[in-house]
């Protein structure tokens, strides 16, 4: 599976990370990955944090494919 992060959707909230360390923040609080500065990233399917982070999104800024 891909996420992928739509940055310009995200309001800062901190939700997605409470989720999983998949996911972090720049210095203005919009999400990023921890480990990248890409939009997009594969993922495992088991990745059920990652799943959770992305459903809860209250901005629909994850997606995943
Ligand atoms: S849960 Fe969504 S809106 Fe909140 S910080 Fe993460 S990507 Fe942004």
């Amino acid at each position: 599976m891909k996420v992928s992060l739509i940055p310009e959707k995200c309001i800062a909230c901190g939700l997605c990370q409470t989720y999983s360390e998949l996911f972090d923040y720049q210095d203005d609080g919009i999400v990023k990955f921890t480990d990248s500065d890409d939009l997009t990233k594969d993922i495992s399917d088991s990745d059920v944090d990652a799943l959770l982070a992305v459903k809860n999104c209250p901005t629909k800024a994850l997606t995943i494919s």
